[in-house]
């Protein structure tokens, strides 16, 4: 038996399924042991050069030296103490507020779906409304918020669609299912449910469905129509924040939303995320004195991600971190591209920037229907294929892949020759 193999078995004595995040089982199973780099290996010693990025925090690299070595300092002199503030959070909180063009102010949680929770609950108590709209195909994290319509079954798109058994009906019921690139529909949304929305929460690139591009105008339009109908928009970056720009997508697109929520890249992997807006929104979170919307969390700005999460920011202040990752970005594209044309392939490369998506389709998906043009079965057998032959990306179907500033031409050249030859077997064989 393989080490891979012995310990999945442990793992699953102990844990449901072995796995610790509903989606992480790949088949056959790995148990990875370390990563360095652009690089991941298994306990059976097989090296992969990883696109996963952990679903989108690796933006460095793994354990990145910098951030490591700087999260180490920290922790050798502080950790975590429940009362007051840390020094390393005043220096996070002032750094996010410099380049994140709508945080005024900024607070600490563990993980993305803390942060949307949180946004969304803020937008109910500023509104005195309770319904919020999100998009079929996007995720913002597990609660029952927006725990629905995510990667729903094709003949439940835009219908009642609860992620999760044990969701409470009302959650379900007021959050509101919309076509991601159609105003119309959203327009029409807020006309029938007049005076009654809080908020729309929108990841500004659907990255949960690969990478739908927003079409020109439409997070233009998302921004007029809430303000037109006194809701609160939120961004969700938690995927498209400091991947994109340091700024977060909200800078490349020129919006400003009300409140932004953040997390994954912001620390390299390290556990922290973060929710942002204007001063007089975020002044209604208990924190501040006489603030009535509930704000807390044990483990908020521990020296661990906050330290993490300043190292991070310092490497994309100080070094070419996006013209990297973002030039390879390129260079794949177009190199898969070029792969396609010549073995006479119908797919379409989508991406921005680091990330980019392979689709088994015609043309450019603006919404998850069209997603159903998608070969689902080869994408699925494309990424296992190239598992197998040591290029990590997980074998599910319409997800993205991730360059860190770790991945170098010679890796992207590696995978580009890796890529042809699996093509090449699954459609010529
Ligand atoms: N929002 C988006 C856009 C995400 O991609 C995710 C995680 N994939 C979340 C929220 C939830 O974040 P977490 O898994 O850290 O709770």
């Amino acid at each position: 038996m393989s080490n891979n193999a012995e310990l999945y078995e442990q793992s699953k004595l102990y844990a449901p399924g072995g796995v610790h995040t509903s989606i992480r089982n790949v088949n056959p199973m790995k148990v990875f042991t370390k990563g360095e780099g652009a690089y991941i290996y298994d306990a059976d010693g097989k090296k992969y050069i990883d696109y996963q990025g952990a679903f989108g925090p690796i933006i460095l690299g793994h354990s990145h030296p910098y951030v490591n070595r700087k999260v180490i300092e920290a922790i050798e002199r502080t950790d975590l103490y429940g009362v007051g503030c840390t020094d390393l959070e005043v220096e996070l909180a002032r750094k996010i507020c410099t380049h994140v063009p709508s945080s005024e102010q900024v607070l600490f949680c563990n993980s993305g779906s803390e942060a949307t929770y949180h946004a969304i609950r803020l937008t109910r108590a500023i509104t005195g409304r309770n319904k919020l709209i999100k998009f079929q195909g996007c995720y913002h994290g597990w609660h029952d918020y927006v725990a629905r319509n995510m990667l729903s079954s094709w003949d439940m798109i835009g219908k009642r669609d609860p992620g999760s058994a044990g969701m409470l009906d009302e959650a379900i019921d007021n959050t509101l299912v919309c076509t991601f690139n159609d105003l119309d529909d959203i327009e029409r949304t807020f006309r029938e449910n007049k005076g009654q929305i809080a908020s729309l929460i929108v990841e500004p690139i659907p990255h949960n469905i690969g990478c739908v591009m927003p079409q020109p105008g439409f997070l233009e339009g998302l921004r007029e129509l809430c303000t037109a109908h006194g809701a609160l928009l939120i961004f969700d970056e938690v995927i498209t924040g400091f991947r994109h720009d340091i700024g977060g997508y909200q800078k490349v697109a020129g919006v400003t939303p009300d409140l932004t929520t953040m997390g994954k890249a912001m620390a390299n992997g390290y556990p922290i995320a973060a929710v942002a807006g204007k001063r007089e929104y975020m002044q209604r979170f208990n924190t501040y004195p006489g603030g009535d919307v509930w704000f807390a969390g044990t483990y908020n700005g521990h020296a661990v991600g906050t330290a993490a999460s300043i190292a991070t920011l310092e490497m994309m202040e100080n070094e070419p971190v996006h013209e990297h990752i973002f030039r390879l970005g390129e260079k794949m594209r177009s190199g898969i591209r070029g792969i396609h044309e010549r073995l006479g392939i119908e797919a379409y490369v989508a991406g921005f920037g680091s990330v980019w998506t392979t689709y088994f389709m015609k043309s450019e998906p603006k919404n998850y229907s069209d997603l159903q043009q998608n070969d689902a079965e080869l994408y699925v057998d494309y990424r296992k294929k190239l598992i197998e032959k040591g290029i990590f990306k997980m074998p599910m179907n319409i997800k993205r892949n991730h360059i860190s500033y770790s991945h170098t031409d010679q890796d992207v050249d590696t995978t580009l020759t890796i890529i042809e030859s699996v093509l090449q077997e699954l459609v010529h064989p």
